[in-house]
């Protein structure tokens, strides 16, 4: 057995015996933290880009965007927030019980593990960190092995940063992950695929610990008759080929209802060009696969329909172009499962009818998109599909907004998060009754 494996019952032993002497509690203690988060991310910023380019070719510039700042604003929206997120809430009486006072509080949980895949290395294993310090709680801390290099940056910084006795950091592949797993924890966050969520779920079951489960899926792009293409197409390249693709929400496929295809196809083909040049491979804005088992399923992934722009390949790079494919089929390789990387298939739908019908057929998306002037079709869409977002004009940002709660339905996941939803999944909220004796 490894040294690591070997210290996984004493790190959180030794997390729990600070929970239980009230260590984390204090809002002193939680905004602290949370200060020292937020400085560890501004000092240590070069060496955490530096780390994001080695995993995944990520772009300085995007990989502060989507991973530095994106945690940075968490932490401030948290910080101007979170007295009155605290602050007990008053609840009505019944008549029967007045005179009383009713109140909701909310309580820390305990210890909280956290899991993070390896697409956002940094952001999904910090930001859900912000609410769980933020709601008074010790946290674990297990960064995906497949961004070893973001990995082990917080392995070596949170120690430096953040206050040893309620954070730790076990770095390790799976059987760390089955070692903290057989722990008894108060909360396990999750963010990943569906088998693994599984195989989290089950585990929690043991202790009965209740999970988040952040997973994936194929998030799916309405594109209306009247939608204008150039707009379109662009905030789907913008948002898709984020990441090199390897983004949880990225569109996955668009179904172009009637004739939008035709239009749309020449638009995106131009706003690939327009943003990443003609040879994508020397731009800056543009990052790598990351690693060569993920290059070669979406390798054979290229050949499910007409290639509109891109296709080209470099697998010692680990590059794919960011690629469109028109003329696909349901039941074409692409569709079988989430692309996960820069390839954008295109279906073409007779009407929005059988686009909201190609989606409830299938497992309930993390995210929704559609592109239409229609407010009678945004509302169709609201109503008769379900998913864990939906963005009408813009795909991807609603992550970015602090206040908007984020998190899946179905087989994309269970419970949300970012803000005072963060709050909320990391507390208990305990129901306090207060009848006076006379
Ligand atoms: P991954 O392979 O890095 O796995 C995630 C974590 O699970 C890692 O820490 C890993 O060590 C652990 N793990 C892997 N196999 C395990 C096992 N057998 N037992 C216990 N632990 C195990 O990441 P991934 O799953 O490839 O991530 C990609 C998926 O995550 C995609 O489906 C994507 O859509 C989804 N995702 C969701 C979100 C979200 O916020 N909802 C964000 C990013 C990614």
């Amino acid at each position: 057995m490894t040294d690591v494996l070997l210290e996984i019952p004493a790190v959180v032993d030794r997390l729990r015996a600070a929970f239980r002497f009230g260590r984390t509690k204090p809002l002193s203690w939680r905004r602290g933290q949370l200060g020292a988060l937020r400085a560890m991310l501004t000092e240590q910023e070069g060496a955490f880009v530096e780390a994001l380019r080695a995993d995944l070719g990520k772009p300085a510039d995007e990989a502060r965007r989507t991973e530095i700042d994106f945690v940075c604003r968490e932490i401030d929206h948290t910080l101007e927030h979170l007295d009155s997120w605290l602050a007990p809430e008053d609840a009505e009486l019944p008549a029967t019980l007045r005179p009383g006072r009713g109140t909701v509080v909310r309580e820390p949980l305990g210890v909280v593990l956290i899991i993070g895949p390896w697409n956002y290395p940094l952001q999904l294993v910090l930001a859900p960190l912000v609410g769980t310090l933020a709601a008074g709680n010790a946290a674990v801390l297990k960064p995906s092995e497949l961004a070893p290099a973001t990995a082990s940056a917080i392995a070596r910084f949170v120690p430096q940063y953040l206050d040893q006795e309620g954070v730790a950091v076990v770095e390790g592949a799976i059987p760390e992950t089955t070692a903290l797993l057989e722990q008894h924890f108060d909360h396990i966050f999750y963010t990943g695929n569906g088998v693994v969520g599984r195989i989290v779920m089950t585990a929690a079951a043991k202790h009965l610990t209740p999970v988040s489960l952040e997973l994936g899926g194929k998030s799916p792009v309405i594109v209306d008759t009247d939608a204008d293409p150039a707009v379109t197409a662009e905030r789907l390249v913008d948002t898709k080929f984020l990441n090199a693709g390897q983004t949880c929400v990225a569109p996955d496929y668009v179904l172009a209802v009637g004739d939008a295809a035709a239009r749309l196809e020449p638009a995106l083909a131009a706003a690939v060009r327009a943003k990443f040049g003609d040879e994508p491979s020397d731009s800056p804005l543009y990052g790598r696969i990351v690693n060569h088992r993920h290059f070669d399923r979406l390798n054979n992934l290229l050949a499910s329909g007409r290639v509109v722009v891109g296709g080209q390949t470099d697998r010692d790079a680990k590059y794919i172009a960011p690629t469109v494919l028109a003329d696909v089929s349901p039941d074409a390789p692409v569709m079988s499962e989430e692309i996960f990387g820069p390839i954008l298939p295109i279906i073409a739908v007779p009407d929005v009818d059988a686009a909201i019908g190609f989606i409830t057929a299938r497992d309930k998306p993390l995210a929704l998109y559609a592109f239409t002037e229609s407010e009678s079709t945004k509302a169709r869409i609201l109503a008769e599909t379900s998913s864990g977002a939906v963005g009408f004009g813009l795909p991807v940002l609603h992550l970015t907004v602090p206040s908007l709660p984020f998190g899946g339905v179905g087989e994309s996941g269970m419970g949300r998060y970012h803000g005072k939803y963060s709050i909320d999944t990391f507390s208990h909220l305990k129901a306090v009754l207060d009848k006076p004796l006379a």
